[in-house]
């Protein structure tokens, strides 16, 4: 890979190789991160040669990402999800420049697309034919419909509070699903252990440093969306940290290469039922203190962050903002973003948004500031979360007598 330099250790500094196989560091065990040569990116590509690409996919961003020029990337349609103006979400909270990136749009309706593209694309430089993960849920069925569509077999663990539809997702996709009777630190270790035992590819966030790579992805597109140029805050929901890693990774390296001029803040949003990050930065210590997982948010209910440091290194050097929201201001948020935008996100996927609105309600994000919210997940992903923001249909038996009734009881039309 002519555009990267060696893969880093975040934790002692060592250097080793990029192979596609590396995992965490061979001398003190801590998360890699790529290193890429920016001069080299620069002379492969301008934003003029992106301007050009017609390929909507993340893969546009090849100088960037640290895959072999001859790897086969095609596979499922990952990235390119739109970034709207959000009009009417703005108009509510009184911010003219706000804008949603729905990235459940993605091919199994999670930004986690962004990682399993990746991943199932290094496991075939590697060789591998299994590849295996732990997860929440989206990384899960992303990874399976990913592998699915490039032929490989995966096994996936998974706790057993991951929402019926994730599940159902990987059971199509034709994974070798686990339901681990435990939390997700217990599905972690389970799928730690068997990764180990029978030597598959792993694709665990925390562990494979190409992940936060493709997630990076995200704030690439973002970049681009806005002709070059960072947002002033960029809001995302925090699990396990790599996916805030990657976003601040993605405008680091555009920055390095010059096709940004400033970076953005980042405004980690976490569940008040679990954010052990947050409350990291926030009190300003470093090492992980592990929490319980209390949060409707299943995909952010992690209460021992894998990438911890990733993370909190992230939000400090961007000096961003952290903020926790409750279980009733996600379904709210579900709620407003819903009627405002027409984007319907799944709980983690909301968060992000839940945040923003309550940043800016405390005078921590000015009003008139460039801020991009991520939308991470896919509403339909759980709909029994859906069904306790919102209410009820109207019920009524097939009679005009019957609707005029029920309109009369609402203050409907007559
Ligand atoms: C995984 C996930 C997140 C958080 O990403 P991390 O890398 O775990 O911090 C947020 N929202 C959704 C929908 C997710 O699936
Ligand atoms: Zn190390």
């Amino acid at each position: 890979m002519k555009n990267v330099k060696c893969a880093k250790c975040i934790k002692c500094g060592a250097e080793i190789e990029a192979k596609p196989d590396i995992t965490t560091c061979p001398t003190c065990g801590g998360i890699m991160d790529i290193v890429y040569d920016y001069e080299a990116i620069k002379s492969m590509v301008t934003k003029e040669d992106m301007a050009a690409r017609k390929d909507p996919t993340m893969w546009r961003f090849k100088e960037f990402l640290p895959v072999e020029a001859d790897s086969d990337t095609a596979g499922l349609k990952v990235g390119g999800s739109p970034l709207y103006p959000a009009k009417r979400l703005g108009e509510k909270l009184g911010m003219p420049n706000l804008y949603i990136k729905d990235d459940g749009l993605n091919p199994t309706s999670s930004l986690k697309d962004r990682a399993s593209a990746m991943a199932v694309v290094k496991a075939a430089e590697a060789g591998a034919k299994t590849i295996a993960c732990s997860s929440t849920g989206n990384a899960a069925s992303s990874l399976a419909g990913n592998a699915a569509a490039k032929g490989l077999e995966t096994y996936i663990f998974v706790p057993e509070r991951a929402p019926a539809g994730k599940v159902a997702q990987l059971l199509v996709f034709g994974a070798n699903v686990i339901s681990v009777q435990g939390n997700y630190e217990d599905t972690f270790r389970l799928s730690a252990e068997a990764i180990d035992r029978w030597g598959w590819y792993n694709r665990n966030a925390a562990i494979n440093p190409y992940l936060s790579e493709g997630k990076k992805t995200v704030t690439l597109e973002i970049a681009e969306q806005l002709g070059w140029k960072a947002p002033d805050y960029v809001v995302i929901s925090v699990g396990d940290g790599c996916t805030i890693a990657g976003a601040w990774k993605g405008f680091k390296d555009l920055y390095a290469a010059g096709f940004i001029d400033k970076l953005p803040k980042l405004v980690s949003v976490q569940a008040e039922g679990c954010y052990p990050i947050n409350k990291a930065v926030a009190e300003g210590y470093d090492t992980l203190v592990p929490m319980e997982e209390n949060t409707i948010a299943d995909s952010i209910a992690v209460g021992v962050p894998r990438n911890f440091k990733k993370a909190v290194d992230a939000v400090r050097e961007s000096k961003g903002i952290t903020v926790n929201v409750s279980d009733e201001e996600i379904l709210e948020a579900m709620k407003v973003l819903g009627a405002t935008s027409g984007v319907f996100g799944e709980p983690a996927g909301v968060a992000g948004t839940a945040g923003l609105i309550k940043a800016v309600a405390a005078g921590l994000v000015p009003k008139d500031a460039t801020v991009v919210s991520v939308v991470t997940g896919n509403g339909l992903k759980d709909i029994v979360s859906a069904g306790k923001a919102v209410g009820k249909p109207l019920a009524v038996p097939p009679k005009m007598d019957a609707l005029l009734d029920a309109f009369k009881g609402i203050g409907g039309p007559q």
